[in-house]
């Protein structure tokens, strides 16, 4: 491929603006799928679940062949990103495309990803799409997106973003609002004309960055990134610089473009070019491959430390089976250790107790997203509640602090400086915006930040955005720092220990109720640990049916950590038909709605 015919871009969107129909239909159209069965045989590695699907599933990576082009599009992580992939991502690519939803408008979950984008110099098309909704209203949200773009430092030039207006549910685009044309060809043509194409060195010593992972039971482990200098081939010998400086030699196996959603098999590529590579043992995020002739290490950049740690277990109570398919300790440890073949920011130590595995990982929601993915894919299991990883250096007790990063509605300030105050934050910086908008930075306690997502939610309306990397370890804290857990336990028809998989992937609120919490019918207060307590109001009647089944007498004491959600919760709570009323739930309704 001719270097002038590459464009490596990154796809924003907000979830469910429709960065999934979007790629889908410039699949379609560039014709790709009538090329499908020829294509089938040379796939060397296609998820079955995405072939059974069709395309309904975004691909981290798709190529589109358009004319003589090949346009990498490259998935970002919409609102949670725990190892540092969006910065990755933004060095793989030259530009961006953000869409955004005609009538939504600018949602603050992708702002994160915009930022970085934006600071990586990266030229961005906005593309406005849904533009077929009765309530688009396409100008006030490009407006949106100017207040937003220059709210995030942007440079002129990437104030002059071209738009295109779309509807990538007919599959059309246009470059004016009034009138869509009848397929998205000038989308085509403003990726073609506006992102540059690769520059890097060809006739130089071959670099390349590994920067994402993925994994196939038969090629084992896959390094995916840019060629960043030279040319790589099939079959090569390369040096793998390591993160700590080391070196180890490997072999080139498997060397793969992309072509529509799938990987395949090519004998090179060159600088510029997006590619997978197998058969390299033990490969990480981070290394770079490099010519052995000259064996020159890219800049290394930082992973973030796991801080927290929970332990998982098998559901060894009265009701296990019921909510998974997949609820051995053998399933359980499978899954666990295959998350850590592409998770560079997660670790899983087993434990004495083969039912039990000790995962750490950067913060609850990491976890949190984790145990969902786990339970909707139909495994059951149990955790324990999560807790900060304490080190011992130079025989002083240390824990974990992260750099937390705000931007929240300028009215919910004092609130949300009070709450992070209430869990030892201490701020660096503040940066108002003058658009109602500001931006606060804190150092803090990892341990601070232990169930304050719902809090911080419910502060700012839900317009707050919330980040946080690892900053360092210091001084010992210990205790739970501030921030109450509030909440409430419902019980469902399925019984208490069905409660552990009640999680939203949002993260509304996560509540562990620990071993030895006593449950009784009607009202329950327990003890969560020493500074928060949880008051647990149990439904009566058919919710406490199971419970009954399990122990005769009313009061039940826990054998495992229960986890469940908040919103859960409060949906019970609004119900008073399921709800028995007393001067605490009362209490506590009004406190938490
Ligand atoms: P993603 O979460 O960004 O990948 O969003 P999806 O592509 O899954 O789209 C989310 C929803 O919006 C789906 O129900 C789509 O059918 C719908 N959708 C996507 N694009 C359009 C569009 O252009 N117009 C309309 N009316 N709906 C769309």
């Amino acid at each position: 491929q001719q270097r002038e015919n590459i464009r490596n871009i990154a796809i924003i969107a907000h979830v469910d603006h429709g960065k999934t129909t979007l790629v889908d239909q410039l699949l379609k159209q560039s014709g790709l799928f009538q090329q499908h069965e020829v294509v089938q045989d040379r796939m060397m590695d296609s998820n079955d679940l995405e072939r059974e699907r069709g395309i309904t599933i975004l691909a981290k990576n798709t190529a589109i062949t358009y004319k003589d082009y090949l346009i990498n599009i490259v998935d970002t992580p919409g609102h949670a990103d725990f190892g540092g992939e969006v910065e990755r991502i933004m060095k793989m690519v030259d530009g961006v495309l953000l869409v955004v939803d005609a009538f939504e408008g600018c949602m603050p979950q992708t702002k994160v990803v915009l930022r970085k984008a934006l600071e990586h110099q990266l030229i961005p098309i906005v593309v406005i799409n849904k533009i077929d909704r009765p309530n688009a209203r396409a100008a006030e949200v490009i407006d949106e997106v100017i207040d937003l773009f220059i709210e995030l430092e942007a440079t002129d030039t990437q104030l002059e973003f071209p738009v295109v207006y779309a509807s990538a549910l007919m599959g059309t685009a246009s470059a004016t609002e009034d009138k869509q044309d009848e397929n998205m060809l000038v989308l085509y043509d403003t990726i073609v004309e506006h992102i540059p194409y690769p520059t890097e060195q060809l006739d130089a010593p071959l670099q390349f960055l590994v920067t994402l992972l993925d994994y196939n039971e038969y090629v084992g482990r896959i390094a995916i990134g840019r060629v960043n200098r030279g040319i790589i081939r099939q079959g090569q010998s390369v040096a793998v610089m390591m993160r700590d400086g080391g070196i180890k030699s490997g072999r080139i196996e498997k060397l793969y473009g992309f072509q529509g959603l799938k990987r395949i098999e090519i004998s090179e590529a060159g600088a510029g070019d997006l590619v997978a590579i197998a058969g390299i043992r033990e490969i990480n995020i981070g290394e770079t491959i490099a010519d052995p002739a000259h064996p020159e290490a890219l800049p290394v950049f930082a992973i973030d430390e796991p801080t927290l740690q929970m332990t998982f277990l098998v559901n060894n109570s009265p009701f296990a089976g019921r909510e998974g398919k997949w609820i051995t300790s053998r399933k359980l440890r499978e899954r666990l250790f295959k998350e850590l073949e592409t998770d560079v920011a997660l670790r899983v130590e087993e434990t004495e107790s083969p039912d039990a595995f000790i995962v750490a990982g950067r913060g609850e929601l990491h976890l949190t997203v984790l145990i969902e993915n786990m339970r909707r894919e139909g495994y059951e299991l149990q955790v324990s509640k999560p807790e900060v990883i304490v080190k011992v250096i130079e025989g002083k007790k240390q824990e974990p602090y992260e750099r937390l990063f705000v931007d929240i509605p300028e009215e919910s300030l004092g609130a949300v400086m009070e709450s992070l105050g209430s869990r030892k934050a201490e701020m660096i910086n503040m940066i108002n915006h003058g658009n109602g908008q500001v931006r606060l930075e804190f150092r803090i306690p990892a341990r601070g930040l232990i169930g304050y997502r719902t809090a911080f939610l419910t502060l700012t309306r839900g317009y707050g955005i919330l980040n946080h990397v690892f900053d360092s370890y210091g001084p010992f804290v210990g205790q739970t720092v501030g921030g109450r857990h509030e909440g409430v336990l419902v019980a469902t028809e399925k019984g208490v220990s069905s409660f552990y998989g009640m999680m939203s992937v949002e993260d509304r609120g996560t509540m562990f109720l620990e071993p030895g919490t006593e449950i009784y019918e009607g009202m329950i207060v327990g003890e969560h640990n020493r500074d928060s307590d949880i008051v647990v109001n149990i439904c009566k009647e058919k919710q406490l049916t199971n419970m009954r089944a399990a122990n005769k007498d009313e009061t039940v004491k826990l054998k495992t950590p229960i986890v469940f959600s908040l919103e859960q919760a409060l949906e019970y709570l609004n119900n008073d038909e399921y709800c028995e009323i007393t001067p605490e739930s009362i209490r506590l309704r009004k406190k938490i709605l």
